[in-house]
């Protein structure tokens, strides 16, 4: 039998790399499976956020939004730009070397912590053994006293749009383009294909989204979600509602999607087509039948509020478990898991997970909006303030969009925030943080604010609900 450790994760993406280090830092024996290998054969840890999704889709937004403010942004400044040239291999290579950083930096970070980076594909077997299948075939069975499953998501696909290569694409081939299509169609207006669609479209693409549904971001605010649509339909975002597509046919370079909507059959013509139609948990051999995890009736592990699995000893984490497919979650249930396996009671507070949108401007959530509230029979105070109002906001050309603060109508508590606007994820951070420590508005209110900020529009909200927001006219009754 080969080597034992107290703890063997299965993953290295931001659930099971973060659970690994803890784990070690903790004093635990830990090694960490991935079977991501590079073209040289090289392992490559930090999984779907770090190479295919998260960091390097926020690189490209980053490099589009310079463009697109260098190209329409400049001439109010009194800026004069000329002709404005665009290469979109340099624009890869940076994403590609964050990524090479970053997932470097894991590697530093695995060696510094002594957690052991084991290459190959594993399953977990009855009794927390787990086999590994090296790239050359060669199988070694670990031991190991708990075992953490962090192995992700990957995009799923539908019948009607298959794959075809450089053509029709997932989101990884989205963050591969070689050139700026002229035409892009995007299937999916959830938050990968607004973020992937903006990219492009920001470069020159005409992008048209097409999605199912008949509501446009139904998680989100109601007035926010239409304030988005406003916003990015202006932006050049044609984003077509209760269009459900039945049919691709690719023909050369170029791809036909048929659709239905209220009208009846379409069609449109495009050079590429993304399909974001949403990701589903990796499952596949990862377990054994008499291993005792058991899926859910959604093809999740099955885990309890700890992420404890049916099998002792053996945790799930991240993206293969219920609840919002997001890095911080995974990361958060990798802690909590390796401090348990370390005999500490840690909980994650699944009531504050923070939602972003990374568009331009960025819309970000927390906690339940107004629609969620009023199903729930629960009364509220709403306080809503818009950037348009705020100095800062307008000094950065950033005044477009609003925060809206929800408080308790009895106890006056925080308990939703949604915004859009300037550097929104960060914002809601802030009332996440006043929310985690049970905060009322009032206490919001009471507290001083640098000016000029952008987050004088959560305090400027918080105002509101009190009824007496100085930068607005309020029709409520003052206190
Ligand atoms: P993953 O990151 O998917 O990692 C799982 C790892 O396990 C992979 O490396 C895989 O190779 C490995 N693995 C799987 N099976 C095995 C096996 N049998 N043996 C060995 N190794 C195995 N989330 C956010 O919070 N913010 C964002 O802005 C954001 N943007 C995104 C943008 C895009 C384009 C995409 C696709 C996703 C984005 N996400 C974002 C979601 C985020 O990437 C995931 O929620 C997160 O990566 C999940 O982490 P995880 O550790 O559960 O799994
Ligand atoms: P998300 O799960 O947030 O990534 O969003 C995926 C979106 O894709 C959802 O809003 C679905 O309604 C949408 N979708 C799924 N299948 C289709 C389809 N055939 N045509 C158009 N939209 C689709």
């Amino acid at each position: 039998m080969s080597e034992k450790f107290d703890v063997i994760v299965i993953g290295s993406g931001p659930g099971g790399y973060v659970a690994a280090i803890r784990a070690a830092q903790l004093g635990l024996k830990t090694a960490c499976v991935e079977k991501w290998m590079d073209t040289d054969g090289k392992q490559v840890l930090g999984g779907t956020c770090l190479n295919i999704g998260c960091i390097p889709s926020k690189a490209l937004l980053d490099t589009s939004h310079r463009y697109h403010d260098v190209t329409h942004s400049m001439d109010v400044h009194g800026i004069e730009t000329g002709k404005v040239k665009f290469d979109v291999s340099k624009m890869m290579a940076r994403k590609d070397g964050i990524v090479k950083q970053l997932t470097g930096g894991i590697a530093g970070l695995f060696q510094a912590n002594k957690v052991k980076p084991i290459q190959g594909v594993a399953k977990l077997l009855a009794g927390k053994k787990v086999e590994v299948t090296a790239a050359d075939g060669s199988q070694t069975v670990y031991e190991a006293d708990n075992v953490i499953l962090a192995s992700g998501s990957v995009p799923v696909n539908i019948p009607p749009a298959p794959l075809v290569d450089g053509v029709v694409v997932d989101s990884t081939g989205a963050l591969e383009f070689d050139s700026v299509p002229k035409r892009l169609g995007v299937i999916g207006a959830g938050v990968i294909g607004l973020e992937l669609g903006s990219v492009w479209s920001r470069l020159g693409s005409e992008v048209v989204v097409l999605e199912a549904m008949d509501t446009f971001l139904p998680m989100v605010d109601k007035a926010i979600a239409k304030e988005a649509n406003k916003i990015l339909g202006k932006q050049g975002l044609d984003i077509r509602l209760n269009a459900r597509v039945t049919g691709t046919e690719v023909k050369g370079k170029k791809v036909t999607v048929n659709f239905v909507d209220a009208e009846g059959d379409k069609t449109e013509e495009f050079d590429k087509l993304i399909v974001c139609v949403g990701r589903k948990p990796v499952t596949d051999n990862l377990i054994a039948a008499d291993s005792g995890v058991n899926l859910d009736e959604r093809g999740f592990i099955f885990v309890n509020e700890h992420c404890e699995t049916e099998a002792p000893g053996v945790y799930a984490i991240g993206d293969i478990v219920r609840g919002p497919m997001l890095a911080h979650k995974a990361s958060e249930e990798g802690v909590m898991a390796a401090e348990r396996i370390a005999g500490q009671k840690p909980q994650v507070n699944y009531d504050l997970v923070p939602s972003v949108i990374y568009t331009h401007p960025e819309i970000a959530w927390v906690g339940k909006n107004e629609e969620q509230l009023k199903s729930e029979g629960i009364e509220f105070n709403p306080g809503v303030f818009p950037f348009a109002a705020v100095g800062r906001a307008l000094a950065s050309g950033e005044g477009e969009g609003m925060v809206k603060l929800l408080a308790d109508a009895k106890t006056d508590r925080i308990i939703g925030c949604t915004i859009i606007g300037p550097n929104a994820a960060d914002l809601v951070q802030q009332v996440l943080i006043a929310m985690e420590f049970g905060s009322t508005s009032e206490d919001l209110a009471l507290t001083m604010f640098g000016h000029p900020t952008f987050s004088e529009a959560v305090h400027e909200a918080a105002l509101d609900v009190q009824g007496h927001a100085i930068h607005k006219v309020s029709r409520k009754k003052r206190k």
